[in-house]
């Protein structure tokens, strides 16, 4: 597995019992994964020559995050390496462009977008966003964002505001910036990467359908969850998502089993959705790696996204992914202001036996991710405040 992170360092968790032998390029050896796997590479993933020697002598590559480029991949492929997802398959998740440039082509709903060259372009996007709101307005109750306190009060002010997003590199929202104002877009710009414009989507909830495919076309689709995000970090994951009709459910499924079969996708697919207040539901990502939307999987569901993943690079059989409770819910536990997680375990522990802690081994950093927990139950309220309980005490937000 390329990529020393905390997916990483799950994966190799869900092999063990498999007796799968997993070898790690991390960037360091204090990474999340490099902690607890033997046998590590240290180097760096864009460097082809440490791609090459790090994948002499395994049976298949995968990964931990997107960001190996596309064209190490391909040379991989090409020494005869098997590359799972491959990078036909991957582009979709590496590159936010080609990803709606190909959901565009399948008919598949997403926000208006386009890709833009600088501020001036944004600002006719933004002209373009507001008529499409506005007409959807007459026909249904889309908020276009506008009015009072949505502007920028410069002389460029956008009519509605614009998301823009570098179209590689971006994640937990780094590379995502609302902007209301050509003063404002003139940021995204500067990294001198392709930026794309989407409208801002008023959504109602983000969804996840999370589905896993093997080279035999074998998939299997998990719940789909609702995702809750704080300031664009993953905080709350609630499986099965409140109140989704059945239909919808199924939609979504279906969507998620579509993009992988048609794209090649190999081992995990996330597709993080929006469900807009008007009834649509829209698709914002694609994810083709273990996912923050899948970690309830590990204690909520008969069979994890980590061994799944693992089941289809390897094309295995995959698990059966239906959920052993009503409901699970997760919840991140992010970096708070005390460096010593482990002394609240003994509250954590003591106030719910059931609950289930994942900690990465990362150093405390105030909003970084450092592990998550896991609650299920059948009182979906419940569930919800125990998550939320353990998750704020282990990062000291509960005071004692
Ligand atoms: P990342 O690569 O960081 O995961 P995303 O495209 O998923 O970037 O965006 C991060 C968050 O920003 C999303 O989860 C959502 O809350 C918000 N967001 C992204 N795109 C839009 C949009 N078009 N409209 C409204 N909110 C958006």
């Amino acid at each position: 597995m390329v990529g020393g992170g905390q997916l990483a360092r799950m994966s190799h968790e869900a092999g063990i019992p498999l007796g799968i032998r997993f070898r790690l390029l991390s960037d360091t050896p204090q990474d999340s994964a490099a902690q607890v796997v033997r046998d590590v590479v240290v180097g760096d993933y864009r460097d082809l020559d440490t791609l090459r020697e790090f994948a002499r002598g395994c049976d298949v590559i995968t990964f931990d995050h997107e960001h190996v480029p596309t064209e190490h991949l391909r040379a991989l492929e090409a020494d005869g390496i098997p590359v799972r997802p491959g990078p036909d398959a991957l582009v979709h998740a590496q590159d936010k462009g080609v990803m709606r440039a190909r959901l565009d082509a399948m008919g598949i709903p997403c926000p208006l977008h386009r890709i833009v060259r600088d501020p001036g372009d944004v600002a006719a996007f933004a002209s373009e966003a507001a008529r499409a709101a506005g007409a959807r307005q007459d026909t249904g109750d889309a908020d276009t964002g506008s009015g009072p306190g949505s502007g920028s009060g410069s002389g460029s002010a956008f009519p509605v505001p614009v998301v823009l997003k570098t179209v590689r590199g971006g994640y937990d929202g780094k590379g995502v910036w609302v902007v209301r104002s050509t003063a404002e877009a003139a940021d995204p710009f500067k990294a001198g990467v392709p930026v794309l414009a989407e409208e801002k989507v008023d959504f109602a909830r983000e969804l996840a359908a999370c589905v896993v495919r093997s080279p035999h076309g074998q998939a299997v689709a998990y719940p789909v969850v609702e995702s809750i995000q704080v300031d664009g970090v993953c905080d709350t994951v609630i499986a099965p998502a409140p109140a989704l009709p059945e239909q919808e459910a199924v939609q979504a499924q279906e969507l998620a089993l579509r993009i992988a079969g048609e794209l090649g996708v190999v081992g995990h697919l996330a597709v993080e959705l929006f469900e807009t207040r008007d009834g649509r539901v829209l698709v914002n990502e694609l994810a083709m790696r273990p996912h923050n939307s899948g970690h309830w999987t590990q204690d909520g569901a008969v069979t994890s996204q980590f061994a799944n993943h693992l089941r289809a690079v390897l094309d295995l059989p995959l698990g059966d992914p239906r959920p052993r409770a009503e409901w699970t819910v997760m919840a991140n536990v992010l970096g708070g202001d005390y460096p010593d997680m482990y002394s609240a375990y003994l509250h954590c522990m003591a106030r719910d036996p059931q609950l289930k802690i994942h900690m990465y081994g990362k150093d405390v950093k105030p909003g970084r991710k450092v592990g998550h927990v896991n609650t299920y139950g059948d009182d979906l309220a419940d569930v919800r405040e125990r998550a939320a309980h353990a998750a704020g005490y282990l990062r000291g937000t509960i005071p004692e």
